[in-house]
């Protein structure tokens, strides 16, 4: 007889596993399928926590080598790409690991192969084991999208996978798409010795991002080596024996237009991600995806066949850890008769470079195009004395506010900690409070989050310190 559950969970990544989990905590039997050896998926295994071990290693070499002598300090510093390679996989697998011991805690049986559906109430994981389910949940996540013309061969032309294991920096690095991976880790690497250039199909990197904040953020970006060229795209790599030639075009530019030659010895393809479901077995039992490839769900995450569920990267809305987090515990809420619920408005987004970019709710720029009446609040960080102390005092907050109620519809925030700051912009909106109850809110001194309240004060007053 095989197994019976009362959930099976396919895909281990953030929005399987925290689904797994919850709907244990919640009294459910659970199982949860990877086909990689261990949980964590994307987001752990070759996501964000490999980038950020880079990101945090590769700043404190800059660190060390730019700002460590205006503090009086002299330092012989050396690099060893190696060692840094294998401190990022300890701490992955100490976290991958901290998810084994979740299940285990919890009561989820976690099981390696991959699978496919065979039935509403049937999931096979390999041959001869076949899973009997009240109800299964899609949480395969995504994967790189690739160019036509371009083929990812993961060690001269790669994804974010083989920019996240390099051996030693690449002389020149050209990042095709200036979004949030390209940056990141075209970062990394820029900050440990390569020159970088990134190729950006639209006129501004990272297109989502309040125009003022991706302004200053490019600025910065540019002063420490990285180059630009926007509105343009890579229509062929030439292999050579000893480097690359891409073949770069004006964005809309007929295709046979005489390309500017970028020669390089590394490029990494950075432009999205796209919802992952091969495999699965999904038209045959009927669950419909859009045509994105992104399953369709109703407001209960259910998709087109009852008792089949998906979340995350692979259903539509952001593709963030933490959006695919809450949509678990939703799911498993629901399924626990309980009432769940994930506010779309109040997801922030972070970009962990230098200085580090966040926000939440809606930018200037939406606020014009839906006609809204608003207000706008700005600190800089040069007037935050924490920031003149520590020495960074790049970026501002702005607070965007509702002219007449003074709901606060958005904040942006570029500047040192701003992936730390945004969670009190976010519970500030989780609670609809106005650009005043921020400024009213007692603030430690001297702290960085005293800009945020400035911001607030500038949007319904006037700030103290400017
Ligand atoms: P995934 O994490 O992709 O997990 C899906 C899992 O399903 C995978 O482990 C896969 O092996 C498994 N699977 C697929 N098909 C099957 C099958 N048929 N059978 C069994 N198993 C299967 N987001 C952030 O919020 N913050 C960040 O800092 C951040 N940094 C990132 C950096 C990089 C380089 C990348 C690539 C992504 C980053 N992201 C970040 C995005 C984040 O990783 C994703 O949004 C998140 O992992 C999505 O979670 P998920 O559970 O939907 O899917
Ligand atoms: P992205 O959507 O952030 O950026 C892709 C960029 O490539 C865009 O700016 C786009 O205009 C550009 N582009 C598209 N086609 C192009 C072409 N032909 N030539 C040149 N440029 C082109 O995608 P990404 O950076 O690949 O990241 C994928 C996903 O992973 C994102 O949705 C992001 O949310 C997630 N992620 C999040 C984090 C984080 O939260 N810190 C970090 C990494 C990844």
């Amino acid at each position: 007889m095989s197994e019976q559950f009362d959930l099976v969970v396919i895909g281990a990544g953030p929005g399987g596993y925290v689904a797994a989990i919850k709907a244990a905590q919640l009294g459910l039997k659970v199982a949860c399928i990877d086909k990689r050896p261990v949980a964590g998926g994307t987001c752990l295994n070759v996501g964000c926590i490999p980038s950020k071990a880079l990101l945090t290693s590769s700043h404190k070499y800059w660190e060390a080598r730019e700002h460590f002598e205006n503090h009086g300090i002299t330092a012989d510093v050396k690099i060893d790409i190696k060692k840094m390679q294998l401190r990022k996989e300890n701490v992955v697998t100490e976290l991958t690991k901290g998810i084994g011991f979740l299940f285990k805690k919890y009561g989820v049986t976690f099981i390696n192969g991959t699978a496919s559906i065979k039935s509403p109430n049937q999931v096979q994981v390999q041959e001869g084991q076949l899973l009997e389910t009240k109800n299964i949940l899609i949480a395969t996540g995504s994967i790189s999208s690739s160019l036509p013309n371009i083929e990812i061969d993961e060690k001269q032309v790669v994804s974010s996978t083989g920019a996240l294991e390099f051996d030693k920096a690449p002389k020149h690095l050209v990042v095709i798409g200036g979004g949030v991976i390209g940056l990141e880790l075209g970062s990394v690497w820029a900050r440990l010795g390569s020159a970088v250039t990134v190729v950006e199909y639209l006129d501004k990197i990272v297109p989502s991002m309040d125009s003022e904040v991706t302004t200053a953020f490019q600025k910065a970006l540019a002063s420490q080596g990285m180059a630009f060229r926007l509105g343009r795209k890579v229509v062929n790599i030439v292999k050579q024996p000893k480097e690359l030639a891409l073949h770069v075009i004006p964005a809309q530019a007929d295709p046979t237009e005489v390309p500017e030659i970028i020669t390089c010895d590394k490029v990494l393809v950075a432009v999205g991600r796209r919802p992952y479901t091969q495999g699965l077995g999904l038209e045959s039992i009927g669950v419909q995806l859009d045509n994105r490839g992104f399953i369709t769900v109703d407001s209960h995450y259910q998709t087109t066949v009852p008792n089949i569920y998906a979340i995350g990267d692979v259903i539509p809305g952001p593709m963030l850890a933490h959006k695919a987090e809450e949509e678990g515990v939703a799911v498993a809420e629901f399924l626990a008769g309980q009432a769940g619920h994930v506010n779309y408005h109040t997801i922030p987004s972070v970009i962990y470079t230098q200085p580090e970019v966040a926000s939440v709710g809606i930018t200037e720029d939406q606020a014009k195009e839906q006609g809204l009446k608003y207000r706008v609040g700005k600190f800089p960080f040069m007037a935050n004395s924490r920031a003149k102390a520590v020495g960074d005092t790049a970026g501002f907050v702005k607070v965007i506010a509702d002219a007449q109620t003074d709901k606060v519809l958005g904040v942006h925030i570029i500047g040192e900690h701003a992936g730390d700051m945004i969670a009190e912009a976010v519970l500030a909106m989780e609670y609809c409070a106005s650009s005043e109850d921020i400024a009213r809110t007692c603030h430690a001194h001297p702290t960085h989050a005293e800009a945020l309240k400035e911001a607030a004060m500038a949007a319904f007053a006037k700030p103290i310190h400017m």
